[in-house]
């Protein structure tokens, strides 16, 4: 890779110590595969934008209604994201001020709930977020949580027990989407069930955005009151999130995230956001999308083809969760191994698991990365091999497999350049 100094010289040379943690970082993300679902690489623009004099501007309130002067940029750079947004998702209305996916969240409490009313969402072990009334977080303690999973014997979401749970808890808020579903959300079947009893529905799209906006999963869009996503993930854009509404519900959104929550929105993400939108509105992007399905597909296919049990047999979208009680390793211990190797995944509870959250019996695994690359789904079967190895050599303590192993990864990695990473 061309020097630090030469891409980023005044980082190197009025901080080397954090100019050097910032190109190791760099060497990792060119030389690893990149198995996190909810991780990617954005574009170089994307990392441009975000890295801007934006920076240094406050602009609290919205477009047309600062409560700071010298917006003349500012609300532009704004209208431009929510107008892409509102395009590209097909929605009436589009708050692109979050500061993440938790904070949208709240927000959308915010906008909905009184403190101790009560919300339905999927339970954080069997798939579900942290935000949707799960106890350790704010949103479970501050309101009533009410969790649903999934069946033990599909591994997917059964809606008439949503149903049943839903009528007897008579929630007003009710979140469909997680971080931890290789199935697809059906939207329709959430809706008609939150219209029965009475609740807002919140579409938790985080991890599927991109797919959605590239036409390789439905869309809530028609189907839920609330929409609300991530930008950093499948979307490809830079850390943030947006909120995405009926018109009904634009004013009591908007409050909720400012003034109610929020105070300046951070302007060089909100220009990230933009260029991530105008790239998602092409072709391209949508080949991209389907190709992070199919290739998530084809993984899933290589890795049951050597024994691995998936969760729900398999996946839909760009994510596969694997349980590895039948391998006898802990998924901290092949996450680990996996690391060492060059295989960067995370370690996950599965439904039902009999270990503890901090030591479970899974790991998690996802394409958009590896697609993001160019990495085709002829070489899956590798991605596979690989897991099967290093799992494997994680029960023994085999360490020269791992080392082996991640020669390899480095071999297919320098093949496929990574985007917004200088060329080796
Ligand atoms: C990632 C994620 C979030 C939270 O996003 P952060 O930016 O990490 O706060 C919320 N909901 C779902 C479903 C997610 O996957």
């Amino acid at each position: 890779m061309t020097a630090l100094h030469d891409r980023h010289p005044a980082l190197a040379a009025a901080d080397p110590e954090l100019a050097a943690l910032i190109g190791a970082e760099e060497r990792l993300q060119a030389d690893t595969l990149r198995l996190i679902p909810s991780e990617n690489y954005v574009s170089q623009a994307v990392l441009e934008a975000s890295g801007t004099v934006l920076q240094n501007k406050y602009s609290e309130g919205y477009a047309g209604k600062r409560y700071y002067e010298g917006q003349q940029n500012i609300d532009q750079v704004e209208s431009l994201a929510i107008d892409r947004a509102k395009a590209l998702f097909g929605v009436d209305h589009a708050n692109v001020q979050p500061y993440s996916g938790s904070p949208a969240n709240l927000a959308v409490y915010l906008a909905f709930l009184q403190p101790g009313d009560t919300v339905l969402g999927m339970s954080l072990p069997m798939g579900g977020h942290l935000t949707h009334g799960w106890g350790v977080s704010a949103t479970g303690t501050w309101f009533r949580g009410v969790q649903y999973g999934v069946r033990r014997d599909t591994g997917r979401i059964d809606l008439d027990e949503v149903r049943d749970l839903a009528l007897a808890e008579r929630p007003k808020l009710i979140f469909c989407g997680g971080t931890a579903v290789p199935r697809v959300i059906d939207f329709a079947g959430f809706a008609e069930i939150a219209r029965e009893v009475g609740a807002v529905l919140v579409a938790d799209i985080a991890h599927i955005a991109g797919l959605i906006a590239g036409g390789a999963h439905p869309s809530p869009v028609p189907h839920a009151d609330v929409v609300s996503t991530t930008t950093h993930k499948t979307l490809r854009g830079p850390r943030g999130a947006m909120l995405m509404c009926r018109q009904e519900h634009a004013r009591a959104v908007d409050r909720a995230v400012f003034p109610g929550l929020q105070g300046g929105p951070h302007n060089q993400t909100t220009a990230a956001i933009a260029v991530a939108l105008r790239e998602a509105a092409t072709p391209e992007f949508g080949g991209y999308a389907h190709q992070v399905v199919a290739n998530a597909r084809a993984l899933g296919e290589q890795l049951a083809a050597r024994g691995f049990d998936l969760v729900s047999g398999g996946t839909d979208n760009h994510l596969l969760l694997i349980d590895l009680t039948g391998r006898d390793v802990p998924g901290k211990v092949a996450a680990k191994a996996l690391d060492r190797a060059g295989v960067v995944v995370n370690y996950n509870t599965v439904p039902y698991d009999t270990r503890k959250p901090f030591d479970p019996s899974g790991i998690r695994i996802g394409t958009p990365s590896l697609t993001s690359r160019g990495v085709p789904e002829s070489e899956m079967a590798t991605v596979a091999e690989w897991i099967d190895r290093v799992v494997t050599a994680a029960r023994g303590g085999d360490e020269e497999t791992v080392v082996k192993v991640r020669a390899e990864v480095k071999a297919l990695m320098d093949a496929y350049p990574a985007p917004g990473l200088p060329l080796v």
